[in-house]
């Protein structure tokens, strides 16, 4: 998806100062971009928990995928328990998009060993609650563990889409647009989330 441009919220319950912190943290994981907003603007639907269940390769073959991951309901009752989220932005080029190869893996390492370092920051500033969905899927090994147990399993947690987010309707409540990259030359942004109260 493109470029989203979110403005700050001053009413999302964590400073300018520490978002700008967490920002400089991440860039060195790829991200470009935090954003934070009130977690009643996140879309769950059933729908995005079907497109997992039928069509997706991962399904069934990952911690960080369903069915490992909550159901719809269960999420929706995750959620009542935060007041805030981040929406953390990266951006990468589609060239490797539809493969499995390795630099195509360090990419999602990245993207994921970010999320993780900054969900601990928070948490040492006292956002004791805070919990990552990461964008895409789990790829810290080679090939995932499923159904035996996870080798690093403090770094596991749901993706995105596994919470049954739908993302491009969450940036619609943010009051952005995005359109669906369909070319594998075309540069695309890739979100993370973070629960924090
Ligand atoms: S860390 Fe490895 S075993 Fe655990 S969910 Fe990720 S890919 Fe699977």
């Amino acid at each position: 998806m493109g470029e989203v441009v979110i403005p700050f919220k001053s009413n999302a319950g964590i400073s300018q100062e520490l978002t700008q912190r967490l920002l400089q943290k991440g860039k060195s994981y790829g991200l470009n971009a935090i954003f934070p907003f009130q977690i009643g603007k996140i879309v769950v639907s059933e729908w995005v928990h079907l497109k997992c269940r039928y069509g997706c390769t991962h399904y069934n073959t990952n911690w960080c995928c369903p069915p490992a991951t909550p159901n719809p309901d269960k999420v929706r009752a995750i959620l009542s328990e935060y007041s805030t989220a981040l929406l953390l932005v990266g951006t990468k080029t589609c060239s490797d998009f539809y493969l499995n190869n390795g630099r195509k893996r360090i990419n999602q390492v990245r993207c994921w060993k970010g999320t993780i370092m900054l969900e601990r920051m928070l948490f040492l500033e006292g956002y004791y609650k805070s919990f990552s969905l990461v964008g895409e899927c789990c790829a810290l090994c080679k090939e995932c563990a499923y159904p035996d147990d996870c080798r690093f399993p403090q770094e596991k947690r749901p993706s995105v889409e596994s919470f049954s987010i739908d993302v491009i309707g969450t940036l619609k409540n943010l009051g952005t647009t995005s359109t669906v990259a369909t070319k594998t030359c075309e540069t695309y942004s890739y979100y993370g989330v973070i629960l924090m109260e």
